[in-house]
């Protein structure tokens, strides 16, 4: 139970990767802010970790959820002044919500979805670092893990939006860890290779309808593509005392896609 008695503040919360965090956290006991600007997919998470304790844990006082959009500066800042309300404190921060965005040539990229991008997986991080950092520096401590991806590690995984957006929260990571190491803050990411979520149904879906699924993996010495469940336990050994003299660091789990 390496989360008892600690409080976890999840983005993305509804869907894939943080569905997955927020349900191993809530196994090793943590009490749950889940954030999403998705209402339908935070109570399909909610109910999944009611399902999995069997109605023993997943108690109200024990899950809050916030329907916001990460890059809205001022939903934010409400957003983390409510959990602090509702739990007193944030011991841990996981910053996952982002969107993939498109893969067109920089020549044809638009500026808006470039913004777009770059607002939800690089500010949305920022915004929610600059307002939980305060309450951890005040409580003596706390860990953040940023989902970051290969993608912002090599070309070629991504849109230009998407993996800019990628390379710039490793380095947010980096930069974040100088700032509040000192506090006992740690901050770390983790860089999933090709995990089958919702933001990647389409490849997968295109890819078993044209017999394509063992090409999933085939970009990775594992030689098959991850899940959520992977990306999650990676996500809790960093937010964990397990990880206690990590910080600034940026881990790929992607079954050796950055090796090769
Ligand atoms: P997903 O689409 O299943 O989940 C993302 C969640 O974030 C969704 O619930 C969505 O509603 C939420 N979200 C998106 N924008 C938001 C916003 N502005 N405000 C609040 N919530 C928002 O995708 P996933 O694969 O689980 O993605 C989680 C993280 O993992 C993302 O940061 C993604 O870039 C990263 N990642 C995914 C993969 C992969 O292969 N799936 C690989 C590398 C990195």
């Amino acid at each position: 139970m390496r989360f008892q008695d600690r409080v976890a503040l999840i983005t993305g919360a509804g869907s894939g990767i943080g569905r997955a965090t927020a349900r191993r956290l809530a196994a090793e006991g943590a009490r749950l802010a889940l954030v999403d600007w998705s209402g339908d997919g935070l109570e399909d998470t909610v109910a999944a970790i009611r399902q999995d304790s069997a109605g023993t844990a997943g108690a109200d006082d024990t899950l809050w959820t916030g329907i916001i959009d990460v890059s809205d500066e001022a939903a934010v800042e409400r957003c983390v002044s409510d959990v602090i309300k509702a739990f007193g404190r944030i011991d841990v921060l996981c910053n996952n919500a982002g969107i993939s965005g498109g893969h067109l040539p920089v020549t044809e990229q638009s500026t808006s979805e470039w913004q777009r991008v770059l607002g939800v997986n690089l500010a949305g991080p920022m915004l929610m670092i600059k307002n939980v950092a305060p309450h951890m520096q005040a409580q003596g401590g706390g860990a953040i893990v940023n989902t970051a991806s290969v993608a912002g590690i090599r070309s070629g995984a991504g849109g230009n939006a998407y993996s800019a957006s990628k390379a710039g929260l490793i380095n947010l990571t980096m930069t974040t860890a100088c700032d509040l190491g000192s506090y006992s803050i740690r901050v770390n990411a983790v860089c999933p290779g090709l995990i089958e979520t919702g933001m990647t149904r389409p490849v997968f879906e295109y890819a078993r309808s044209n017999d394509k699924e063992h090409k999933l993996g085939s970009r990775c010495e594992l030689r098959r593509y991850g899940r959520p469940e992977e990306i999650a336990a990676a996500i809790a050994f960093l937010a964990s005392d397990d990880a206690s003299y990590i910080t600034g660091q940026a881990l790929p789990v992607d079954g050796g896609n950055t090796a090769s």
